[in-house]
């Protein structure tokens, strides 16, 4: 029997406001626990909510940037369930009417084709506090801090058909939210968060299967591995005879598998109700054509315009596009060196390499991209040969230099290009080689090309790596075959 995964996503941005979405407390992360709660995040007796504006609009940007309708009225809920880490007994979301209403996002694949999936909606809602259990020996220490954070819940369709396109959902979320600036998208802090359900079902069925339902999975990485472990789990349980039961289930990273947390039969009944305390959101149309004009360039346009106007390969557009931080030093190194696809190899290639062997972002790069772009500059215009670059490129990384030219001036790198030069070392190279010169007097002319590389590494040797490659090859050859 072959089997179709089937999953949807409920992702969780938290959104980069300074203060929470109904109180003046500060947002901030990391600070002592319990100073940034006020008596609006703990609901005390007497006080009111006032949203935060700059929540909304950060909420119908992204709305804009999926092309989402934005309904003129949404309203906020009360969803009442009692933790420790929600003293005020409810969350404060939206069920009823969302602020974000359907649309699409688009998703890339590794091999470059482009996937559309549906959203539902996207909703506001505030964050809880934070239950503490490694802490406290026995005991469980709750930080409310968080407690009012605004998060933005966008829920997808069930359009996702396996691991890796989920894994490519939560990257162009990632993608659109940090774009748009209205979330730092820092997922080891918990800024982003996913709740995954998966089902599968035999192919070519129809009807959906049973899904299940993985909360707070905080990482790309987690997010592949969570649903591997579950369509696994799934198949052998229905392959066996069994039933796929609807629950809630936790994703542990260190053994690699889910666990229930609890079943349909356990789960709370919400009753949610509008919130009596906050109005409606009301939004007029020039608000959200304000917005609507003001949007950066998004995701999906960077990778187009790479593609078509710089002509990138559709594999180089998306990777270059796929955080603004990355674009961004892309586009400043393109910029300098002035050829887009020189400037792609080397962010791509000596860059990134480096960046992965210190686990660096490129926002911490120790080259900066106008470093970079001037050494490209010096390969295209035939200052530096390719070795030489890369020997540039470790120079600026150690900051033993401010630019490629004083690296290139205090090392000797320029690169030698005068024939007058390469010939005199070419001489002096065949003079100390009798030995190989006889041997490739004596070959068969088709085996010369292959016996030329022993002559080439000593005159690259001989010029401390700066001759030109190209005209040693030539002059070479030529030098060689004239005493044959
Ligand atoms: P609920 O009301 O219980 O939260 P929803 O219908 O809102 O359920 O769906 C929640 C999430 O689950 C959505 O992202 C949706 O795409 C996904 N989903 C719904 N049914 C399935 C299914 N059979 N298999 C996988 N994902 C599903
Ligand atoms: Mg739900």
């Amino acid at each position: 029997m072959q089997w179709e995964t089937v999953i949807g996503l409920e992702v969780h941005v938290q959104l980069a406001t300074r203060s929470k979405i109904f109180s003046g407390a500060s947002t901030a992360f990391g600070a002592e626990p319990n100073t940034q709660a006020c008596a609006v995040d703990l609901g005390l007796p007497g006080v009111l909510p006032v949203l935060n504006e700059a929540a909304v609009a950060m909420a119908v940007k992204f709305g804009l940037a999926i092309h989402a309708e934005i309904p003129e009225v949404s309203v906020f809920d009360r969803k009442n369930y009692f933790y420790p880490d929600l003293p005020k007994g409810y969350q404060t979301s939206q069920m009823y009417q969302p602020i974000v209403g359907a649309g699409e996002v688009e998703i890339t694949l590794e091999d470059g084709t482009t996937k559309p999936i549906r959203v539902h909606h996207a909703h506001l809602e505030e964050d809880a506090g934070k239950s503490l259990h490694e802490d406290f020996h026995g005991m469980t220490g709750v930080d409310l801090n968080r407690a009012g954070t605004p998060l933005l819940e966008i829920v997808s369709e069930p359009d996702m058909r396996s691991a890796k396109e989920a894994a490519a959902y939560l990257k162009a979320i990632h993608s659109i939210v940090t774009y748009l600036g209205i979330s730092d998208g820092n997922m080891a802090e918990g800024s982003m968060r996913c709740d995954v359900n998966v089902s599968v079902r035999p192919k070519g069925q129809e009807a959906f299967g049973t899904r299940a339902e993985i909360k707070n999975v905080n990482s790309f990485r987690f997010v592949e591995r969570a649903i591997a472990f579950e369509v696994e789990r799934q198949i052998e349980l229905l392959e066996d005879g069994g039933k796929v039961v609807q629950e809630t289930r936790l994703f542990d990273p260190e053994r690699d598998e889910t666990r229930s947390m609890r079943t349909k039969e356990e789960a709370n009944d919400y009753r949610y109700f509008p919130c009596p305390d906050l109005l409606p959101v009301v939004l007029d149309k020039a608000y959200i054509d304000h917005l609507r004009d003001n949007l950066p360039e998004l995701p999906a346009e960077k990778r187009a315009r790479f593609e078509n106007e710089l002509g990138l390969s559709a594999y180089d557009a998306s990777v270059l596009s796929a955080t603004r931080e990355m674009a961004d030093y892309f586009e400043e190194v393109k910029d300098v060196c002035r050829d887009a696809k020189q400037a792609a190899n080397w962010v791509q290639g000596e860059l990134a390499g480096a960046l992965n062997r210190e686990n660096l972002s490129i926002a911490n790069s120790p080259v900066s991209a106008r470093q970079l772009g001037e050494l490209v500059a010096r390969v295209i215009d035939d200052t530096i040969n390719g070795k030489a670059a890369k020997q540039v490129f470790q120079a600026l990384w150690n900051g033993q230099g401010a630019s490629a030219d004083d690296i290139i001036e205090a090392q000797g790198l320029k690169q030698v290009t005068d024939t007058g030069a390469i010939e005199a070392m070419i001489d002096q190279v065949i003079a100390d080689s009798p030995a190989q010169v006889a041997q490739y007097r004596d070959a068969e002319p088709d085996k010369r090309g292959k016996m030329i590389g022993y002559f080439v590494g000593q005159v690259m040797k001989a010029s401390r790596g700066t001759a030109n490659p190209q005209q040693v090859n030539e002059l070479l050859r030529q030098r060689l075959d004239a005493l044959c």
